[in-house]
């Protein structure tokens, strides 16, 4: 089984790669974003809960994440292996999707972690948000606040990985085929 933490800033790119890398490698895509947004859009519990740290560039709290991809995990016992992308965002989440794996007899294979410059990441936010919809995409004052938390309290999360000899740090600059090129020969070295 082959397990992914697909990492890096708003805007990296993860979304884009996670499909490249879903294809070509047969894993489940996990995107803890793309739940939330489909919980606040039919307007359960938990969207509601997660909403209100969403619309303000804030990470949803530790303990309701993880229970939410607890869940998820669970509803997919055929998948060949994951892509998480958006989790873990903390340190403490890193350990619990360790105990996950533990739980489900396998374990993370890598951290792929996109490295893209801050301007770049501004520029390709304010570009989505004329096509996603996204509230917190639209907002300049947003979007610093969510690369700020970025730095503050997820980047940290590499040296959870490199402790692991698990973090491959891949550039993310460039055209979405060198950046998938880079992917794949990462993946492909660890077998
Ligand atoms: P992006 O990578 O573009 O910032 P995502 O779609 O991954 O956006 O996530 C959108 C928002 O959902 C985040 O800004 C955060 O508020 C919330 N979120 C997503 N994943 C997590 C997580 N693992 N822990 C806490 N909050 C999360």
């Amino acid at each position: 089984m082959r397990n992914l933490v697909l990492f890096g800033p708003p805007g990296a790119g993860k979304g884009t790669q996670s499909e490249r890398l879903q294809d070509h490698y047969q894993l489940f895509h996990l995107s803890t974003g793309d739940i939330f947004r489909y919980n606040i859009k039919n307007e359960t519990a938990l969207g509601r809960k997660a909403k209100a740290y969403i619309d303000q560039g804030q990470l949803v709290p530790d303990e309701l994440t993880i229970h939410m991809l607890a869940q998820e995990l669970d509803k997919h016992p055929e998948a060949a292996g994951f892509i998480f992308d958006g989790f873990p965002r903390t340190t403490a989440q890193a350990q619990a999707l360790d105990k996950l794996m533990e739980q489900h007899q396998t374990q993370i294979t890598a951290m792929l972690a996109l490295e893209v410059e801050e301007e770049e990441l501004r520029k390709r936010l304010l570009a989505r948000a004329e096509v996603s919809g996204r509230s917190d995409d639209a907002d300049p004052a947003v979007i610093q606040k969510r690369i700020d938390v970025y730095r503050q309290e997820t980047e940290p999360v590499k040296k959870y990985y490199q402790s692991q000899s698990k973090l491959d740090q891949i550039n993310g600059m460039g055209t979405i085929d060198e950046v998938t090129k880079r992917l794949f020969e990462a993946v492909d070295a660890r077998p």
